[in-house]
């Protein structure tokens, strides 16, 4: 079966939502005009940005790390660094934060790395310890989330970014539309955009160029490009419901190609309408001084909680 677009080289691929069946060349050159498509769709990037990505040292961040720092040679205002976030995960962490830095190393890229501990003074797997069996609805992983989104934000804005690039998948992306459907929170699922724009300047603006690029081309990505990743999943992915979510969507793609591309164009028909018409005043938390729309962030909140277990 020969490539359907070169029409020289073995096809490699089949991209069953477009029919597409691609030689290794053809599918990594796809993926890359792909990510610029939607950079220039959205107006993600300026020409004189400077980027923090950030990388865990799984195949999407280093993926995403990878592409951007080949596209910002082109643009010689802009500049790169790179933020790995260690939550404190014993025998998984570990091995992501030296994936991200031997990446960072040889791509000659700025890395910081900034732990849970020494921000918030606990680790994910103490959270673990503390909220087990309590019968809570949260997970290790609703903790994690909210925590490690303030770490970015804050450490971004300390090393003067302009952009906070994530590697959001398409996959993670519809996950998260579903959840907060599932949550009954239909306004959270709002803020789920490829990019976020703040007026206020508090929150460094973030930008997603992989929101529109399912999972498994990104893995595969990473596979041909002999991006050197973390495989093995966090201990603690099976608790959430999102683990959930994901078996059942790629369950549905499998059956029906495209589905996910469907619920994500659906929705962002959808996402104009269900903006707060009253955007509540963003302020600075009591407790640790980063934006919020409440007198205590989400995070020292849940800092407060989780000490008084
Ligand atoms: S799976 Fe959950 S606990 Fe593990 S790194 Fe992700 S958000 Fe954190
Ligand atoms: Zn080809
Ligand atoms: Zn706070």
């Amino acid at each position: 079966m020969l490539c359907n677009l070169c029409g020289k080289r073995e096809a490699v691929f089949i991209r069953h939502y477009s029919g597409e069946k691609l030689c290794k060349n053809c599918f990594l050159a796809s993926i890359e005009k792909k990510v610029k498509q939607t950079i220039s769709r959205y107006g993600m990037f300026r020409f004189d940005d400077r980027i923090a990505v950030a990388v865990s040292g799984g195949k999407d961040s280093l993926s995403l790390l990878y592409i951007l720092h080949k596209i910002e040679k082109n643009f010689p205002r802009a500049s790169l660094f790179a933020i790995t976030v260690d939550e404190g995960i014993g025998g998984y962490r570990e091995e992501a934060v030296k994936r991200a830095e031997e990446t960072c190393k040889r791509l000659g890229v700025k890395h910081v790395v900034v732990s849970f501990k020494e921000c918030y003074g606990i680790s994910v797997d103490e959270i673990a310890e503390k909220v087990e069996g309590k019968g809570g609805e949260l997970t290790p992983c609703s903790y994690c989330g909210v925590l490690r989104r303030r770490i970015l934000n804050k450490v971004a804005r300390e090393y003067g970014a302009t952009k906070l690039a994530t590697a959001h998948t398409l996959d993670d992306e519809v996950q998260t539309i579903l959840l907060n459907f599932i949550h009954g929170d239909i306004f959270r699922a709002s803020r789920v955009e490829p990019k976020t724009v703040d007026e206020t300047g508090k929150f460094v603006p973030r930008v997603k160029p992989f929101s529109e690029i399912p999972q498994e081309e990104i893995t595969l990505y990473a596979y041909f490009r002999g991006v050197g990743f973390q495989s093995s999943d966090c201990p603690y992915a099976h608790l959430a419901l999102r683990s959930e979510i994901r078996e059942f969507l790629n369950r549905l793609e499998y059956r029906h190609p495209g589905t996910k591309f469907t619920i994500y164009r659906s929705f962002e028909k959808v996402r104009p309408f269900l903006k707060p018409i009253n955007v509540p005043e963003l302020r600075l938390c009591e407790v640790c001084g980063e934006p919020t729309t409440k007198p205590i962030c989400e995070s020292c909140s849940m800092i407060k909680r989780l000490l008084a277990f």
